[in-house]
């Protein structure tokens, strides 16, 4: 039996987890289709309930205390982490995306501490450079299994953050891992199923839903990314409010904050469009999803992930965020800057699998010990910072590709 680190030495205290939890006050009572930690499907490892926190809190908590975490501050979401002080990294994108989670699940009676792990995890197993680090990682992994950074975020706090004494990972609960694993291959899925039968990876193959609250962060993470990357966009001189006049939905917003400003303009503008952008969404999602769950009236979590996905935008907002994703992938994350700076970062990754692949004592000793040695390497570079996979490029090369 465990002892609980909340009590005083030597107090050992029973049950598993989910085991008369006391639960945090929250102002409103959970629905019945909400995931209550008093009914968790529980932690991979047993441990004792906490004395004063419910188990979704305690998983926020660990993923808050986690190494993984601390390094998304330096973990680039468009713009590298050295190009501007001001930009998203995957820190501040991980907290916005969990702020806007907890303001849809307040009034949509769903777990906030639940959403708020989900969110503040999702991204734990992102590469550096962004989604150029994790296209070249998975060409690189193509005859050893793939990558895929869902995956690696629930490998991070399965199995590769090292804090307890008798378990390798963060052992969080059921509901939290359901929510971090997004997307799953079907090849991922049947592995996963191997290794822990009716686990995660069992909805990727019966093709059913998670919870409303894994539902929800991976939505806030969309609405998250689509406003802050107008944001960043602008700020980099990439894309100009003019451009942006052909958005519906910025354009929209952008022309009643003129209305109710006249004389508003620059970032004052940029950010007043926003603002209001993203209160539409959030209004939207809340009033969408909620009559969804009025019509489907599940009964509790499990006939939430047997249902078709409750969580979602109106028709019409979800043609705008469209139009907006298309409006940014065209001319931001295509701009021939940024395209530069990617295939430049590629480079790096690529040539840096080949030299861990080719001189494993180069690695950490933990990785270099490893038997699976290509997946040493994915994991030992998944987990570095934009910087420190810079560094490590121009140790072992002698070249410099960022200058
Ligand atoms: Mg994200």
């Amino acid at each position: 039996m465990l002892r609980d680190l909340n009590q005083p030495p030597g107090s050992l205290v029973g049950g598993h987890a989910g085991d008369a939890v006391p639960t945090s006050p929250m102002s409103t009572p959970l629905a019945r289709y909400a995931c209550d930690p008093a009914h968790s499907r529980g932690r991979r490892h047993p441990v004792p309930p906490a004395p004063t926190r419910n188990d979704f809190q305690r998983d926020r908590d660990r993923i808050v205390h986690s190494t993984a975490f601390r390094r998304l501050v330096y973990k680039t979401q468009v713009f590298l982490n050295h190009e501007g002080d001001l930009f998203r990294t995957r820190l501040t994108h991980s907290l916005e995306v969990a702020q806007l989670a907890r303001d849809i699940a307040r009034p949509l009676r769903l777990h906030e501490d639940l959403v708020e792990a989900i969110a503040l995890a999702h991204d734990l197993g992102h590469t550096p450079f962004g989604h150029a680090g994790q296209d070249t990682l998975n060409d690189c992994m193509r005859d050893f299994g793939g990558f895929e950074h869902n995956r690696q975020s629930l490998r991070v706090v399965d199995e590769l953050e090292h804090r307890y004494p008798d378990h390798d990972g963060l052992n969080l609960t059921f509901e939290t891992r359901e929510g971090i694993l997004k997307h799953c291959t079907q090849r991922q899925a049947h592995a996963l199923e191997v290794q822990e039968p009716g686990g995660v990876g069992r909805r990727f193959i019966a093709g059913t839903q998670p919870s409303l609250e894994a539902q929800l962060a991976n939505l806030a993470d969309e609405i998250a990314y689509n406003a802050h990357d107008i944001d960043d966009g602008v700020r980099s001189g990439l894309i100009t409010l003019e451009q942006l006049a052909i958005v519906p939905l910025f354009a929209r917003h952008c022309d009643q904050a003129h209305r109710d400003w006249p004389d508003i303009k620059g970032r004052r503008l940029l950010y007043e469009a926003i603002r209001r952008m993203l209160s539409a969404q959030v209004y939207d999602v809340i009033a969408a999803t909620q009559a969804s769950i009025d019509a489907a009236a599940p009964a509790d979590v499990d006939a939430v992930r047997a249902s078709a996905p409750l969580v979602h935008f109106s028709d019409a907002m979800r043609a705008d965020s469209t139009e907006l994703k298309h409006f940014l992938f065209r001319n931001l994350y295509r701009h021939p800057q940024v395209v530069d700076i990617n295939r430049r970062a590629q480079q790096v990754v690529r040539e840096l699998f080949a030299l861990y692949l080719d001189r494993p004592e180069e690695l950490r000793p933990s990785f270099a010990e490893r038997v699976d040695r290509e997946r040493a390497v994915a994991d030992y570079i998944a987990g570095m910072t934009d910087r420190f996979a810079l560094r490590e490029h121009q140790r072992l090369t002698g070249r410099t590709l960022f200058p």
